[in-house]
């Protein structure tokens, strides 16, 4: 059984695989498959293990369809993949949740303080040989202790978000999902409240909702203005939940003091402009990019690999419709 790897992963994925000697394996390097190449790689193919920027759309799904079984995404959001057209097809889609839960989080908190404590443009200014005398009014920026954290999304990540800056800062936690999460209300301390209730009482909003059509946009004109003027936007779902022009504009005209950005609209293009603003500090969408999650993703993403090919049971982390 042939199985595609679209990008290096880390060994420990690799060497599980390698285990199984009916698993012939077909792994590419360099950069990011075209759709023209995805599709001649796939055929014939039982399995991939896919990662975010490849687009598993319906084309290369229906090139594969005579023998792909499952699509094993290397990540926990999946909307690089046509779900609808794989389940129509029978082919498992699989992620990998859970493993870069603390990963993610600790990024956004690091986006916040580099935020808070302007660490990008200070270190430039040190780099510079800006740095002459020490000056009381150099670099000022807000204390998140006992400030208010607005989590947009409270899964996994929003959640462990929530615990780390209530026992680290105490940091009162306002949350908005569409679900209700009563236990981790009491255990965290967080307190449910409206979208518009959230975006006007935070110091901080750092967003966690998984992409769907629901979500797209989720944060426009009308949510950046509702913000406090002195807040800080973080952003480590995905880029297509802010309406990345109306971030621009908040930043360049103040409607908020600040942001911290992993993903972005139209990966890898940034909306233009946004890299001239000092007042965001952006990432390249290395929410997860720990050597402990990276590992974990790649031996869980292989895992739902076997389960399929050589147990013959649909794959553990099963993405539903
Ligand atoms: P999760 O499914 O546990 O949590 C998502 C939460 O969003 C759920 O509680 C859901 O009810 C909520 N939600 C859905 N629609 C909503 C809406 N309209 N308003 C408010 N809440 C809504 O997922 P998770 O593991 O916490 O991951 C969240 C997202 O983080 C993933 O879907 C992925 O896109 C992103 N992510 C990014 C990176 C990165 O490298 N930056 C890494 C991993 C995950």
């Amino acid at each position: 059984m042939k199985v595609l790897i679209t990008r290096e992963i880390p060994r420990a994925g690799i060497d599980l695989l390698k285990k199984h000697p009916s698993l012939e394996l077909d792994i590419r390097k360099g950069p990011p498959l075209t759709e023209t190449e995805l599709i001649r790689a796939v055929e014939e193919k039982d399995a991939i293990v896919s990662v975010l920027p490849d687009q598993i759309n319906a084309k290369v799904l229906n090139a594969g369809k005579s023998t792909l079984k499952l699509v094993a995404n290397y990540a926990v959001g999946f909307d690089n993949i046509d779900i609808k057209t794989a389940t129509n097809l029978g082919i498992y889609v699989s992620n990998t949740p859970g493993n870069l839960t603390e990963s993610v989080a600790e990024h956004a908190l690091a986006l916040m303080i580099s935020g808070a404590r302007n660490i990008v443009q200070a270190d430039k200014y040190v780099r510079a040989g800006n740095y002459k005398y020490w000056d009381p009014m150099l670099f000022l920026g807000p204390v998140l202790t006992k400030k208010t954290l607005g989590i947009i999304g409270f899964g996994r990540i929003g959640q462990y978000l929530a615990k780390i800056v209530k026992r680290g800062f105490d940091m009162r936690i306002l949350y908005h999902d569409i679900q209700r999460f009563d236990k981790s209300e009491q255990e965290i301390g967080a307190m449910y409240t409206s979208i518009d209730d959230l975006l006007e009482n935070s110091d901080f909003i750092s967003i966690h909702v998984n992409l769907m059509p629901s979500t797209k946009h989720l944060i426009g004109e009308r949510e950046l203005k509702k913000m406090k003027p002195t807040s800080y936007l973080i952003n480590t779902s995905r880029g297509q939940v802010i309406n990345e022009a109306a971030l621009y504009t908040a930043l360049k005209d103040g409607w908020i003091e600040g942001a911290g950005i992993d993903v972005y609209e139209n990966e890898p293009n940034i909306y233009p402009g946004l890299t001239e603003l000092d007042n965001v500090t952006l990432t390249p969408h290395i929410g997860s990019a720990t050597r402990e999650a990276r590992v974990e993703m790649a031996r869980m993403a292989v895992e739902n690999v076997i389960e399929v090919l050589i147990n013959g049971k649909p794959p553990k982390n099963l993405i539903k419709l």
